[in-house]
């Protein structure tokens, strides 16, 4: 069997029998990292009728039309082929015109790398940066896809308090003391998926500066910048001397593009390359026809933005007239689309909290022990990409859950 040499150690994958005990366990890297608490409310409830669903970090609009009409004339075009691994010349070009408009500073395209959804430029930034064992410091309560892509990366996840006395903004003495020769990455999220917190400009440039005197990297993650309603939303970028700020944002939320999937990280071109070579075994790239809209999207009429952005701020000042006198609202979101509502006055974990309205109340909510084990534990997050409608009743019916089980 000499001309099978070299061949023999090629295993078809789909000729193992499913379920065999004879089949090698699975990885356990996979197996370990932690499935999304929302995503099991989301499974509960869309088994049930009549639920008022504020659990979905989605906007709840509809693309608009002439970013879809040009993704339709890209595709007419023949715009329907692998780009490169850092996205369309013209895309970059456009998406550094933007920054370099908004930052005040010129931004050229080699600092700017495309990507399947900021998602996967978070990914594609921390493989770029990281060796296994490294440290990431990542805020409490946050995004848990930070835990996560730390996982991916064999780098570990040290989560840092932003905590309610503070108003949710970082604890910077505490984050101090959190690094370690090993910090590599300090992740920030401005403003802040599960808080809508927005970061003053001092907070911005000390965490700037202490990600310099400790010469970490500062990836930014600036995903809802374009939604603010309470002062500015200040850049990260702003501070940066010596290129060890990442800025992260997309399409998903400034434009409602979720299922299109594009994002980008804005970063010093070095990394930028490195990162660009981590597309190829991920993504390749992001999809042609969304970078031909994301190019509409940036140079096209940014009224919609400003309609949506209108739409959520007075959702916000709906939940914040309910629930702020109820005293359940510690602090009120400046940005985003979400709100934590504090019920630690029930003694319930985010779970429960999150199962008992689900069953008591039919509102789905995001359990906040999802966003973090210490600050958001005994919280809900509610997103305010929902019907004004929806979002007054589902307050509604927190506050009658809340007087239900008051301790
Ligand atoms: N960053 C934050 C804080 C988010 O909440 C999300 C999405 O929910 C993302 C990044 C990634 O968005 P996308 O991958 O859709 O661009």
């Amino acid at each position: 069997m000499r001309e099978l040499d070299g061949y023999d150690r090629m295993v078809d994958p789909h000729a193992v029998t499913s379920g065999g005990s004879h089949v090698k366990p699975l990885s356990s890297l996979a197996e370990a990292l932690p499935r999304s608490g929302i995503r099991e409310i989301m499974a509960l409830a869309s088994q049930m009728e009549n639920v008022v669903n504020l659990s979905v970090g989605e906007p709840s609009f509809n693309t608009p039309a002439h970013i879809i009409d040009a993704a339709f004339e890209a595709a007419g075009r023949g715009e329907t082929k692998y780009t490169s691994n850092y996205g369309t010349p013209k895309l970059r070009q456009a998406i550094a015109d933007k920054y370099t408009e908004a930052w005040g500073t010129t931004v050229t395209p080699d600092r700017v790398l495309a990507s399947t959804g900021g998602v996967n430029a978070i990914i594609a930034m921390i493989y770029a940066i990281v060796e296994p064992g490294d440290e990431i410091l990542v805020p409490d309560p946050g995004w848990p896809n930070y835990i996560s892509a730390a996982g991916l990366a064999h780098a570990t996840p040290v989560r840092y308090p932003c905590q309610i006395e503070d108003g949710f903004l970082p604890d910077l003495d505490a984050l101090e003391k959190l690094i370690t020769p090993k910090t590599k990455i300090l992740i920030t999220c401005n403003p802040s998926n599960p808080t809508g917190v927005v970061f003053p400009a001092e907070t911005v440039e000390a965490l700037v500066k202490l990600a310099k005197k400790h010469d970490l990297y500062l990836l930014s993650d600036e995903m809802y910048e374009a939604l603010v309603f309470d002062g500015v939303h200040i850049p990260a970028a702003k501070y940066d001397e010596d290129g060890r700020v990442i800025t992260i944002s997309g399409f998903s939320k400034t434009f409602a593009m979720t299922g299109w999937r594009l994002g980008y990280a804005i970063a010093n071109p070095e990394l930028i390359l490195l990162a660009g070579k981590m597309m190829e075994p991920m993504t390749s790239c992001p999809t042609a026809i969304s970078q031909a809209a994301g190019i509409a999207a940036i140079k096209g009429p940014q009224d919609c933005v400003e309609a949506m952005r209108q739409a959520y701020l007075n959702r916000r000042n709906i939940a914040r007239d309910l629930l702020w006198p109820a005293g359940l609202l510690p602090v009120v979101p400046e940005g985003a689309f979400y709100a934590l509502i504090d019920l630690r006055c029930t003694g319930m974990s985010g779970r429960d909290l999150a199962l008992g309205l689900l069953k008591e109340e039919k509102v789905a909510l995001a359990p906040g022990d999802t966003f973090g084990h210490v600050t958001a534990n005994g919280m809900v997050r509610l997103s305010l990409a929902s019907s004004d409608e929806d979002v007054a009743e589902g307050c509604r019916r927190i506050i009658r859950f809340a007087n239900n089980h008051r301790q």
